[in-house]
């Protein structure tokens, strides 16, 4: 039974989110709800208002309208490092990894979170904060276990391929122990076995550790293998919502996305 049938409780409820760009509407009037334990789709044409409306529950671009409730909080307009703590983590649509790092320090800085505002003053108090490391090594260590990157933690991170490095982002957000995951397009770039592992390890994520999962994805193949619900954007508007395979065989879905390959044949758009 899905959680959505289950009656699960929500997560993260978003309710008529509008924002502008100058004079372009990115969100117009959008509003779902993820609830525990699911993984929830969100996809939509390139420029229909995806990374836009995470970057509204991050807190990265205030909402100009609408309300953004996580776990029954109002975190409408909250910075975002204080919603960081509330036990959300993200990926980015473009990698953001430290060059220069290992993988294994790459993960450990998805504990900052869990760090101590007086984190740097700390390393006076040298027992206090070797204490604090190995617990931060310790879940880091458990991570790299459970997404099998032991072959590659002390490589430098530009060193490894990008589907790689993508899954390394993937550590990284597990690493803070999130509560509710958001990956913008995780898959982006990566082939068919790149993508069939992290696939795995989305669904794992949900499964072993409980997260609940907002994904962004245009890859139509994976949405119906791995969302439960999802909703579709156009042109910031949703047109479609509902369990996966039903939404995105919406005539509505089809339109736009046809429309949309319409408009990049004769050179429109991107
Ligand atoms: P998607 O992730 O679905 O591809 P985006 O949310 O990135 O779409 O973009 C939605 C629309 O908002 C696009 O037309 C894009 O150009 C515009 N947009 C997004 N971010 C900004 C920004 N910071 N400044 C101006 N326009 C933006
Ligand atoms: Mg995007």
């Amino acid at each position: 039974m899905s959680a959505t049938e289950s009656g699960s409780p929500v997560v993260l409820e978003c309710e008529g989110i509008e924002r502008s760009f100058g004079g372009l509407k990115a969100l117009k009037g959008v509003s779902f709800a993820v609830r525990q334990g699911e993984i929830f789709g969100l996809v939509g044409p390139n420029g229909s208002g995806k990374t836009t409306m995470i970057n509204v529950v991050t807190g990265f671009y205030p909402p100009q309208a609408g309300r953004v409730h996580l776990f029954g909080q109002d975190i409408t307009g909250m910075r975002p490092y204080r919603i960081a703590q509330q036990a959300v983590a993200r990926t980015f649509q473009n990698l953001a990894l430290f060059r220069g790092m290992s993988v294994l320090d790459n993960i450990l800085l998805g504990r900052h979170v869990h760090m101590r505002p007086s984190a740097l003053a700390s390393l006076c108090y040298w027992v206090w904060a070797a204490r604090e490391e190995t617990a931060h090594r310790r879940i880091v260590e458990e991570i790299i276990d459970f997404m099998q990157l032991q072959g590659i933690r002390d490589e430098p991170i530009e060193s490894i391929p990008p589907g790689l490095q993508k899954s390394v982002e993937l550590a990284r957000a597990l690493a803070s122990e999130p509560k509710f995951l958001i990956l913008d397009e995780p898959m982006a770039g990566m082939n068919q076995e790149e993508k069939e592992y992290l696939a795995r390890y989305i669904l794992d994520a949900r499964d072993e550790r409980g997260v609940s999962i907002l994904l962004i994805e245009h890859h139509m193949d994976v949405v119906t293998s791995l969302c439960d619900q999802v909703l579709v954007l156009s042109y910031g508007e949703a047109i479609a919502q509902g369990p996966a395979r039903e939404a995105i065989s919406s005539p509505a879905v089809v339109e736009a996305y046809l429309g949309h390959r319409a408009a990049q044949r004769a050179g429109a758009i991107a």
